[in-house]
């Protein structure tokens, strides 16, 4: 996977991660498989997405590794792995601040994610930031994520192939 470090988007949807992904040139792209340089579109897949209690497919660009034939999706510093909530709406639930009702309606979630969310956090994520010494509140949280422990926030398995770009 390749994941572009977004922090300044305000919404995620369709538009803005086009926007985002329009803008990057495929051929100055480097495999992270192999390192060469020059991507070509591979596919497009849809995955579910629920910004501020919006559901909605978006179809996420896969570019392929015209060397090594390796394929790699483009993502979002601002997706979580697993889940369909970006990663504010996360960081909410697990910062505990609020009381479980006001997030429930807020974010139109059922306890069952919300308890799903905070075990998962709590089981295999806050020892790693704990270790790492960073905190929830860092607004640079995703993007520490990507450069120092070359995983995004919440990633559980650790992918071989993985690299990030930095957008302003
Ligand atoms: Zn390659």
């Amino acid at each position: 996977m390749i994941v572009i470090n977004c922090p300044s988007v305000k919404i995620v949807d369709q538009k803005s991660y086009d926007l985002i992904i329009d803008e990057i040139e495929l051929a100055t792209l480097r495999c992270p498989n192999c390192t060469s340089v020059g991507m070509h579109v591979h596919a497009y897949y849809e995955r579910s997405f629920i910004s501020f209690g919006l559901k909605m497919k978006m179809v996420i660009k896969r570019v392929v590794c015209p060397i090594c034939y390796k394929t790699h999706a483009l993502l979002l510093s601002v997706f979580v792995p697993y889940t369909r909530y970006d990663i504010k709406i996360y960081l909410k639930v697990i910062e505990r601040e609020e009381d479980i009702e006001s997030l429930l309606d807020l974010f139109e979630m059922s306890l069952d994610t919300l308890k799903r969310m905070r075990r998962n956090f709590k089981k295999r994520w806050s020892y790693v930031l704990e270790s790492e010494r960073l905190l929830i509140k860092d607004s640079a949280l995703s993007l520490k994520c990507i450069k120092d422990l070359k995983r995004q926030f919440m990633q559980i398995h650790r992918q071989d192939c993985f690299s990030y770009i930095l957008t302003t």
